[in-house]
């Protein structure tokens, strides 16, 4: 008989890229041209490469570069004490942490454990990479095995302006959408292009009659697609409720209409709207007053923030033993996370909602053959690893970018200010 020594790492990079995005509007302001992002290689003695990505501002950057050289040398199998090596690894960027205020307030709090699970899931989703790509066996395999063939994603609706208003900026052609009409269009390019099956809104940009008017233009159009509505917390109780009321029977969930779980417990109980969060519950810690006081019906999972892909099989568990739905959020991203993201969606049986993901927003990636939207579905690769190639000429090209540009931190605000100089920060729940 022999035994085979579980590779060791030998070698780790860290790669900021700034990837273009389109002016998209939200609660806060609007996306910037370009937004950071980090892609993470883990190499085996073997040789073998695995590729993880995450989010790429300058905290995420900074605990990311403190972490890989210390991975040199670890099995690669090592990981469910990742994060716990991590932290004794990690600079301390708490005080950042409290202070900032940016984009990070659309995904909840900003936390110092958070920002440590973000980059701990790039390592663990390359290394499952590696892992698969050693064994010859996908990553989803690594994690129990598929339970389908194909992962539904939901089509990303967006209030936009058509371009950004200052020079030098990437551009597309997918025009204005401020209204109605406009979203409703916007909404049958993605179906007609992408085949998605339902439909998600970003709201919390205009008063909320006119968001719900909008809910009742797509209900008009695709009367059978489910829609969804996400002010990113917008509204105040008594504004959610009165939405919830307006919009019973057209939606099929509500998504963090107003802050913190006891708000969003109450907008529950006075509506039984059923309602779902990427903002109260992000983390293991949130969820035991959250479900205790049936503030959520559907926790909204993002590997990257939850800490990689066994931490979302594990929240999965939570949520069935509770019998709280699960779909999975999206910021803007590439293709390695869109792997990673289909293939754990694939592992996941009670997955019962088409995920969201921004990627059809993207007009350039990293990886050689950027996967594809049919009927709004992934396929589930049962290629080794995560089944994408690195485009290292790509990875290049938008590492330069990075180092030419002075854009270090995802801004939204800032982004506002460009059309709204006297555009601040607006607060929670200020509708
Ligand atoms: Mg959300």
């Amino acid at each position: 008989m022999t035994t085979t020594a579980a590779p060791r790492i030998a070698r780790t990079r860290v790669t900021p890229i700034l990837i273009g995005d389109p002016p998209l509007l939200n609660s806060q302001g609007v996306h910037q041209p370009y937004t950071p992002r980090l892609i993470v290689e883990v190499q085996t003695e073997d040789g073998v490469t695995g590729v993880g990505e995450t989010y790429g501002d300058t905290d995420y950057l900074t605990i990311a570069e403190a972490l890989a050289p210390a991975l040199v040398g670890r099995p690669l199998l090592d990981l469910n004490d990742l994060t716990g090596f991590a932290a004794e690894h990690s600079p301390d960027v708490s005080g950042r942490a409290r202070t900032e205020v940016n984009a990070g307030g659309l995904r909840g709090s900003r936390t110092t454990n958070k920002l440590l699970a973000s980059v701990v899931s790039a390592f663990e989703v390359a290394s499952l990479d590696a892992l698969g790509r050693t064994l010859g066996l996908p990553v989803h395999a690594l994690l129990g095995g598929k339970v389908r063939d194909r992962v539904e994603y939901s089509a990303y609706l967006f209030y936009r302006w058509a371009e950004h208003p200052v020079a030098d900026a990437p551009s597309d052609d997918w025009g204005a959408a401020l209204d109605p009409a406009g979203v409703v269009a916007q909404a049958q390019r993605f179906a007609d292009r992408y085949g998605f099956g339902s439909f998600k809104l970003k709201g919390g940009v205009f008063p909320p009659l006119e968001e719900i008017d909008a809910i009742r233009a797509l209900r008009a159009a695709f009367p059978d697609r489910p829609l969804r509505l996400d002010p990113n917390a917008a509204w105040s109780v008594d504004t959610s409720v009165h939405v919830a009321e307006q919009l019973d029977g057209a939606l099929e969930y509500l998504e963090d209409p107003t802050p913190g779980t006891p708000g969003m417990a109450e907008v529950h109980r006075r509506t039984s709207m059923t309602l779902a969060t990427n903002m109260c519950v992000t983390s293991f810690a949130e969820i035991p007053e959250a479900f205790a006081s049936n503030a959520v019906q559907v926790v909204l999972s993002d590997h990257h923030f939850w800490g990689g892909l066994h931490a979302t099989r594990e929240l999965a568990a939570v949520c069935r033993t509770f019998g709280v739905g699960l779909s999975m959020h999206s910021n803007t991203h590439l293709g390695v996370s869109l792997a990673a993201m289909t293939q754990v969606a694939a592992t996941v049986p009670e997955l019962a909602y088409a995920c969201d993901t921004h990627r059809p927003w993207q007009t350039e990636d990293v990886i050689t053959e950027p996967q594809e939207f049919v009927d709004g579905c992934v396929e589930v690769s049962d290629l080794p690893g995560l089944g994408v190639e690195l485009d290292g000429d790509q990875l290049a090209r938008l590492h330069e970018r990075w180092l030419t540009s002075d854009v270090r931190d995802r801004d939204d605000v800032a982004a506002m200010r460009q059309v709204h100089p006297e555009w601040t920060m607006p607060p929670a729940a200020h509708w």
